[in-house]
């Protein structure tokens, strides 16, 4: 090999090793993260990525696809028999791409959308004014309650009879509470809006029917498949059951045209061009590891430990917003400890433990400061953490929030921390 590419490619080597080692010496509390399997990796690694496939399976605009037609089959077909769905598309890039495709599919320029706050906890894909959603749409939100931390679903109806939006949106980054479905979706028929549940985060513990289920009620749910889901980077779009396009659209012929088309186009050609068949064949795998009973025993894991954690901050005087959590994630206000959540972040690196400095409802700082952090428990789970080591990891968390600029006391609970993580093998 020529030096350059030698050189190159040595150091991205040593650089993904030391990226292992991070990850495996670490404790990973950031929610949005998890530990996928080796073989979700060996796929995402293959071949596969060399295949160009634009189209969707039997109708592709390139020779040679018979391989990976079956392979995005084989995704989708697990992936509608693990939310129960009868539409599934596999290709979004993530999740950023899925709403945006399923937007682009749905709405036109400056239709209203309704969905959670940013600052609540809410994406920056349902409408921030810096994400191309707040840009090309006209976005309003609900938020939560300040004395509940909780969505006062009342709030949401007269907001909505208020703004009368064409895309309704419920799901969340930040929102420790389960979902009310149902009631989203009265709201919505009461004005003649699509209802999209965005399940990015909880996707994992609603396929194991943990979690209220949003398939029966909403018209498109959305999801990525690297959070709870535990697969590769991606997103996907479901709908429980396909329905003909609420405009009237039709085909030349003068057929009706079903939404599932129209998704589809959404997707390809509206927002992506080939597909990652690679990261297709990953999310086939992680489905099919998904499917499996022991993965119902994880989400039960993941939100037993959750609830632990919870309780343990609770105890220790923590503030947590809605008082606990339902799912698999909190969000902690560190105000009446008077720390930031940026300072604490950065602290809790020094100890190997990760976390993400979030913005809590009615916020006073900035986004780049915050007053909160967001800790999630998929991720320590995959590693096999029980409810007694999430009590040991908060009387960590604890010890630095109460000292962050304790650089002795940082470097040996460091050394705790790695000593403590050898007990949970990772790859
Ligand atoms: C994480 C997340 C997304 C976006 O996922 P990306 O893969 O990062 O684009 C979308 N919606 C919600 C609610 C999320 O939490």
């Amino acid at each position: 090999m020529p030096s350059q590419i030698c050189n190159v490619n040595s150091k991205v080597t040593t650089l993904i090793n030391q990226e292992l080692d991070r990850q495996r010496r670490g404790i990973e509390l950031i929610a949005s993260e998890n530990f996928t399997s080796q073989n979700v990796i060996n796929a995402m690694g293959s071949c596969l990525t060399n295949k160009y496939a634009e189209g969707y399976p039997g109708k592709r605009y390139y020779g040679g696809c018979e391989v990976v037609d079956e392979i995005e089959q084989l995704a989708i077909d697990s992936l509608k028999k693990l939310f129960g769905a009868e539409y599934a598309n596999v290709q979004p890039h993530s999740g950023a791409q899925a709403n945006a495709a399923v937007f682009l599919a749905c709405l036109s320029a400056g239709d209203t959308v309704l969905g959670f706050d940013l600052s609540h906890g809410g994406h920056l894909s349902h409408g921030s004014p810096v994400n191309y959603s707040g840009k090309i749409y006209n976005p309003v939100f609900y938020g939560v309650e300040e004395e509940t931390g909780m969505i006062d679903m009342d709030k949401v109806e007269a907001l909505a009879n208020l703004h009368r939006p064409k895309l309704i949106i419920c799901g969340a980054s930040a929102y420790a509470r389960d979902w009310d479905y149902q009631r989203f979706r009265k709201i919505a028929d009461d004005l003649n809006a699509l209802l999209l549940a965005d399940i990015a985060h909880p996707a994992g513990l609603i396929a194991t029917s943990l979690l209220n289920d949003p398939i029966p009620h909403c018209h498109i749910v959305t999801s990525t498949t690297h959070k709870t889901l535990r697969g590769p980077r991606g997103g996907i779009i479901m709908m429980g059951k396909d329905f003909p396009n609420p405009w009237g659209r039709r085909t030349r012929k003068g057929k009706e045209i079903m939404m599932s088309s129209i998704l589809n186009s959404g997707v390809f050609p509206g927002m992506q061009g080939g597909p990652l068949e690679h990261v297709i064949a990953a999310k086939a795998v992680a489905f099919g590891e998904a499917l499996d009973p022991s993965f119902i025993s994880y989400g039960k894991n993941v939100i037993a430990n959750a609830k632990a954690m919870a309780e343990a901050f609770v105890s220790k005087g923590y503030n947590i917003i809605s008082g606990g959590t339902d799912n698999h994630l909190m969000l902690i206000d560190l105000r009446n400890k008077n720390k930031t959540g940026k300072e604490i972040e950065k602290a809790l690196i020094e100890a190997d433990i990760t976390v993400n400095k979030n913005m809590v409802p009615f916020d006073d700082k900035s986004p780049f400061v915050t007053s909160g952090i967001r800790v999630g428990t998929a991720a320590i789970t995959t590693r096999g953490f029980e409810p007694q080591d999430c009590v040991k990891v908060v009387d960590w968390i604890d010890q630095i929030v109460m000292n962050p600029e304790d650089d002795n006391m940082l470097k040996s609970l460091k050394s705790e921390v790695n000593e403590f993580m050898t007990q949970f093998p990772l790859y």
